[in-house]
């Protein structure tokens, strides 16, 4: 019987044990535990793989969008655009920072932002936009970035999902996701494309301004020790965690291909299936897949997850209550445009094990099962 998980961090750790134990040794042997070379190292790094001039690790991916979300100087009331089909940790910082969260729709078949329900949310109180690349596959972000260029709105990117890819433009210059808002904003969760084995996160600039105020929000407001500029708080990612970023950074082109070659067999397998909607890629992204999310149509969602836990296969629903519609955030959504494609994906995605280990005989085992199920359900 096949032992599957949704993300097999197991397998992928003993793969690479050699080069991470040794790793984590020298930090041990060291004793640097907090700031230490590892943590300058992987910033460094990380920044040259993304091609910005700033990388700045924090606590986690949530701290990472607070702290960006901080160093734009908003105003209590201020108006922050960001989708409502998100992790709840987007739209949540808005809120925490006394911040506006005002939720725009997204489309059905890539699951990002719609530009032109950010068109309808922009008023003279909009002071940032936060798109989210969600699943691992860019928003379009060149007519996004023209929008909010035309009214002078900073653009901070959720790269949570999606680190690894990128966004080719019309002209066809590409650029990695994270490196394209004035912010860019990343968690080294262990799922993540890039986890580590602990919490992480980290935000990403090219404007120096910002990245000094990024970088002492993130310690308690403060360049030279004990002398506090501004309020800020405390963030920061481990040596250990570090230490282990920088080994998994060098397998993450590879991990996304994993990835991506999953997902090409779950299309394959999938396709011409009329009770099933296959993700969309979109030709100026390359997808990496932290999710594969697929609409199931016409068949029950419970009745079609508790067949395939019969069957030993997880599945997962990300995410079932959209943001607009959560308890600690309903009250923002009142009198806000309706979210139609949020509240019917809500109702409807499925996401199957997706993760860089699997063999060919369990991708059989996984979609052969599940089209099986699918069409049990379906008579
Ligand atoms: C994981 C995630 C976050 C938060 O990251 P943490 O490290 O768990 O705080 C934020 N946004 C999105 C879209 C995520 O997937």
């Amino acid at each position: 019987m096949h032992n599957l998980q949704m993300v097999d961090l197991k397998r992928q750790y003993e793969k690479i044990k050699p080069e991470v134990d040794a790793a984590i040794q020298n930090v041990l042997s060291t004793a640097a535990f907090i700031g230490g070379p590892d943590v300058k190292a992987f910033g460094e790094e990380l920044a040259q793989y993304l091609g910005v001039k700033h990388v700045i690790p924090c606590a986690n991916g949530t701290d990472a969008l607070q702290i960006a979300l901080m160093a734009l100087g908003l105003q209590p009331g201020d108006e922050v655009i960001t989708p409502s089909f998100t992790y709840i940790a987007t739209v949540e910082v808005v809120a925490l920072l006394r911040l506006k969260p005002v939720f725009v729709d997204v489309h059905a078949d890539t699951f990002n932002m719609d530009i032109e329900s950010v068109r309808k949310a922009i008023t003279p109180k909009t002071k940032a936009i936060i798109p989210v690349h969600l699943y691992g596959q860019s928003v379009d972000m060149e007519p996004l970035l023209a929008l909010a260029a035309e009214h002078n709105i900073p653009v901070i990117e959720d790269n949570a999902q999606a680190i690894g890819g990128h966004y080719t433009f019309a002209d066809g210059t590409k650029k990695m996701n994270g490196s394209m808002g004035i912010i860019g904003c990343t968690s080294f969760f262990p799922s993540k494309n890039l986890g580590c084995y602990g919490d992480g996160g980290a935000m990403f600039t090219n404007d120096d301004k910002l990245a000094e105020e990024l970088r002492m929000i993130a310690n308690h407001g403060q360049k030279v020790r004990y002398y506090h500029e501004m309020v800020g708080c405390n963030s920061r990612l481990d040596s250990m965690q570090a230490a282990v970023l920088r080994i998994k950074l060098r397998h993450l082109d590879e991990y996304c291909d994993a990835r991506r070659a999953v997902a090409d067999h779950y299309d394959a397998a999938f396709s011409g299936n009329k009770h099933i909607v296959t993700p969309a890629r979109a030709a100026n992204s390359k997808h990496v897949f932290h999710q594969y999310t697929l609409q199931l149509k016409g068949v029950s969602r419970d009745e079609a997850q508790k067949l395939l836990a019969e069957k030993g296969i997880p599945s997962m629903i990300y995410y079932p209550v959209p943001s607009h519609k959560q308890n600690m955030l309903k009250a923002f959504a009142e009198n806000q445009q309706a979210l139609p494609v949020t509240d019917m994906l809500t109702d409807c995605v499925i996401s199957l094990p997706i993760h860089t280990e699997f063999t060919k005989e369990e991708l059989e085992y996984v979609s052969s099962n599940f089209l099986a199920i699918v069409d049990q359900l379906s008579k």
